[in-house]
């Protein structure tokens, strides 16, 4: 025998028992969004590097360690790591800067990291998300998290936290930032490699590492007091506490967490994340915040913009599994062309039907349809002559006999 391949490392089948949830949070993201007045757009999965050197910016760990990219005629192609830089491109692209704001937009579909795999992190997963444009009041922001929580609350999950932060503008952070550096440097040769490496390049990214002795850093009294400070300008200040009044007024719970910076490089203002107590150590299922430079960065006119991805294998994680979807209807028959015949009117009638195909004995057939359908459709030689079937419903067992053209009407489907 030739030997088995497998599925790559930090893949997974999304296999048919499974479908029906994520048609689920695909259908509640639809639902939910469109009240929303977010309005779907579907991407290509391969980008040019740049957008993302550009895009999520060359300093993070997405860039720098975890692309996949490749060669194709002497351009560098990268399989999307995330896709705010993909929707930004196709939103200056297209045109959409033109049309009146807020532009409102939202996807779902795979996203590639290379990421070491464990529970909660894969190599090829996916993400829901939005984004929207041109509105610089925290309205949009407000808009965007109040979105973020009621597709949450859509699909029954209820005990998540979610945390917010301002990073302020670039001009406020810079004070922040060399202050950050300031302190820091004692402790420079006590860092972990990676905020070594982000000292000069990434600094605030710093504040994320999930490194004992680095947090240890970050606990002491003289950094906590500059993580503390409030360092963002009066207008950032303004943006901000607008924003949590009207988190307030919608009933938003929130915390406010100071070391909250989020991974990539375009974020201002506003960063928020909505984790969930019940995943362990991966537990943010969404991230997000506000992005004023990224249209202008990416060289489109200058446009504010606003929005959050939440990874979809969590949110499947969390939610309570779905039974799969029985058939309407199998056909229990040996008379296999009438059978075939019934099955293809039934369908035309909408119904979700199969028959068996092998025509086995009598029995065996009643056993595969109580395992499969909600009704067997029984087609005797009696059933045949009258031109009806006998329908048995197989949750109690009742048993009706009707006729082959008005029958459906008499079911509970
Ligand atoms: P994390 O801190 O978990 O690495 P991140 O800051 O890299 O997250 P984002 O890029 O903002 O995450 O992506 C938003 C969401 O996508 C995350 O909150 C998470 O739910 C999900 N996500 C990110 N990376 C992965 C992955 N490798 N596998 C599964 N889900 C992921
Ligand atoms: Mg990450």
């Amino acid at each position: 025998m030739a030997e088995i391949i497998k599925v790559l490392k930090g893949t997974k089948d999304i296999l048919p028992q499974e479908v029906n949830m994520w048609q689920f949070l695909e259908k509640k993201a639809d639902q939910i969004f469109s009240k929303y007045g977010f309005k779907e757009i579907r991407t290509p999965i391969i980008e040019y590097t740049e957008l993302f050197s550009r895009g999520v910016g060359d300093t993070t760990d997405i860039v720098n360690k975890e692309m996949y990219t490749f060669e194709k005629s002497d351009r560098s192609i990268t399989l999307r790591p995330e896709n705010t830089a993909g929707v930004v491109r196709s939103y200056i692209e297209n045109g959409m800067t033109r049309l009146p704001a807020p532009v409102k937009l939202w996807y779902h579909g795979p996203m590639f990291r290379y990421e070491r795999p464990q529970a909660g992190r894969q190599r090829q997963f996916h993400q829901v998300g939005v984004e929207m444009f041109g509105v610089k009041q925290p309205t949009a922001d407000a808009e965007v998290i109040l979105t973020a929580v009621n597709y949450l609350k859509a699909l029954g999950l209820n005990d998540l936290d979610v945390e917010i932060n301002s990073l302020g503008c670039p001009k406020c952070r810079q004070e922040f930032k060399n202050k950050l550096k300031e302190v820091l440097k004692p402790y420079f040769n006590d860092l972990c490699e990676d905020c070594k490496n982000r000292y000069e390049k990434n600094l605030l990214r710093l504040l994320d590492c999930k490194v004992e002795s680095c947090k240890k850093i970050f606990e002491k009294s003289e950094v906590q007091e500059v993580i503390n400070s409030d360092f963002i300008c009066d207008e950032c200040a303004e943006h901000y506490t607008e924003l949590k009044l009207y988190l307030n007024k919608m009933g938003v719970n929130y915390t406010e967490n100071k070391l909250l910076v989020r991974g990539l490089d375009y974020y201002n203002r506003t960063v928020f994340e909505i984790k969930s107590n019940n995943l362990g150590s991966q537990n943010a299922v969404c991230g997000g915040g506000r992005y004023d430079s990224l249209v202008a960065q990416l060289g489109g006119e200058d446009t504010p913009a606003v929005g959050f991805a939440m990874g979809m294998e969590r949110l499947i994680s969390l939610i309570t599994p779905k039974e799969p979807k029985k058939l309407d209807g199998y056909i229990v028959s040996n008379f296999p062309v009438d059978a075939f015949v019934l099955a293809e009117e039934l369908r035309h009638q909408g119904l979700n039907v199969e028959f068996d195909l092998t025509n086995r004995k009598f029995t065996k057939q009643l056993e595969k349809a109580s395992k499969v359908a909600k009704y067997a459709f029984i087609l005797g030689e009696d059933e045949i002559l009258k031109h009806q079937v006998s329908i048995k419903n197989l949750d109690n067992g009742k048993q009706i006999t009707a006729d082959r053209a008005t029958c459906t009407k008499m079911l509970d489907l």
